[in-house]
Formats: C-alpha cells, structure tokens, sequence
C-alpha cells in the first residue's frame, strides 16, 4: 500500500537509515509524514514546544539530519 505523507501530500518514501513507515506528524497535522516533513516541519514544531527558537530548532535538526545522511553514506561504503 502506498503511503501518502499527510504535509505535503507526496508518497513516503524511505529515510536515508532505510526506515519507510514514515513518522508520526504530532503536533503538525494527525497522521504519517516524510522523512522530510519529519525533519523540516515536524521535528522544528516539537523542538520550539520544548521552548527552543526557531533558529536553535533548526540548527540543532540540521546537525541531526547531517549525521543521519553520513551513517547512511558509511553503510554504504562498507558494503562495497
Ligand atoms: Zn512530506
């Protein structure tokens, strides 16, 4: 079954750590997103709740996304 990221509307599609199911979109909209409406709305929405700024919110994803991306490019690597 496809599935429809409830944000922007387009097919989930697999994170760069090969998770699929898409992520809960609490407190944004109810449902599933992407991994990229997890990261650039989502996870922002969660963090200012916690009391961060806008800024820290999305300096602080930034690094996370970052390190996510470079696990994914070592697995890769060591596969080869
Ligand atoms: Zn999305």
């Amino acid at each position: 079954m496809e599935k429809i990221c409830v944000i922007c509307e387009e097919e989930i599609k697999a994170d760069p750590d090969g998770w699929d199911g898409g992520h809960n979109a609490a407190p944004v909209a109810k449902g599933k997103c992407c991994g990229e409406c997890n990261v650039t709305v989502v996870s922002v929405a969660r963090m200012k709740q916690l009391g961060y700024s806008q800024k820290d919110a999305v300096a602080t994803i930034s690094e996370h996304e970052r390190q996510l991306k470079n696990q994914a490019f070592l697995r890769e690597w060591r596969r080869k």
